[in-house]
């Protein structure tokens, strides 16, 4: 590729951050659609670093640029507006930057029902089980009444913070992560969303008990992508389930947020076909 001075610049911030797949990812998408353009990672841990890096990006007229854990939340009272999705979840993934000034997104929810619904799991209508309420079910929860799903219920761990989840939403419920509840949830639900980091690689935490599985045909997904099948998801398609890992979410969040970062429309369907091979590859030889 070329580097001149018309070159728009992205990136990616957060700590850590060498981990991250957005620059493969992004970079891909450049090349593949011949974009002027390239994406970087950048390690910022401090508040104090993120307020240097937000200037920089502004006085160096970034397209934009995501962010990833700790920054989400402390971003927002940095930039000059947020569109209502991120005002809703209370996070921003997505930074774009316009006249100098920047603005806040949130893609992931989107991201995920897209990659859902494309991947054959229907949202309209649907009852959808929660494990979890942490950062990404909170969003998940406060998005799922404009995606039309009938009903949530939220299990986790810690049941107070499932409640606070809930709280004021007709539409979901809190209840403690028991085998009873589990069982009974998942033989109702059309969708089973696994948001905690149960099975995730690097951790020793595992479901101790996945029989809740046994008598629900419910669509599974996992918000993790390594290991690339988690026992929860292998366990499923094993009883004939329909199952998704979390790097669909992971592709589909990045993919609207080039478009946010281009102010272009992409074709999703193509560009996932093609990258979800890709990222699957690259995180098996890292
Ligand atoms: P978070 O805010 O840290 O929440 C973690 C959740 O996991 C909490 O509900 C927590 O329960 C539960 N948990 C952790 N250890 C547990 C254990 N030993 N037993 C039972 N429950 C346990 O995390 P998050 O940011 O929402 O992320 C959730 C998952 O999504 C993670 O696996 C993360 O890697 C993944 N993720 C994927 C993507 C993607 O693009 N695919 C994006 C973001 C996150 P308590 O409330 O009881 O502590």
């Amino acid at each position: 590729m070329e580097i001149n001075t018309e070159t728009k610049i992205m990136a990616v911030i957060g700590d850590p951050i060498d981990h991250s797949l957005s620059p493969f990812m992004h970079n891909h998408i450049i090349a593949e659609n011949g974009y002027n353009a390239v994406y970087f990672p950048f390690r910022v841990q401090t508040e104090e670093g993120l307020k240097r890096f937000l200037r920089s990006a502004e006085i160096l007229n970034f397209a934009g640029f995501n962010i990833t854990m700790p920054h989400k939340q402390n971003i927002i009272p940095l930039l000059d507006g947020i569109d209502s999705e991120a005002e809703a979840y209370g996070a921003v993934n997505t930074v774009k930057i316009r006249d100098g000034k920047a603005y806040g997104y949130n893609t992931d929810v989107r991201g995920l029902f897209w990659a859902l619904k494309e991947n054959g799991a229907k949202l309209s209508g649907s009852r959808v089980m929660v494990i979890g309420a942490g950062g990404v079910a909170a969003s998940l929860i406060r998005g799922a009444s404009a995606a039309g799903i009938r009903s949530i219920t939220v299990l986790n761990r810690t049941l107070k913070k499932a409640e606070q989840l809930c709280e004021g939403l007709n539409y979901a419920q809190a209840m403690a992560q028991t085998p009873e509840n589990m069982r009974s949830t998942a033989a109702s639900s059309d969708l089973i969303i696994n948001c905690t980091s149960l099975g995730m690689s690097g951790t020793e935490h595992d479901f101790s008990d996945l029989s809740f599985l046994d008598e629900t045909d419910a669509f599974l997904c996992d918000l993790i992508y390594n290991p690339w099948e988690t026992n929860f998801l292998r366990y499923g398609r094993e009883r004939g389930l329909t199952t998704i890992n979390g790097m669909s979410m992971l592709i589909c969040q990045g993919l609207i947020s080039f478009e946010i970062f281009t102010d272009e429309k992409l074709d999703m369907r193509r560009e996932y076909d093609r990258l979800l091979p890709l990222c699957e590859a690259r995180l098996k030889k890292k």
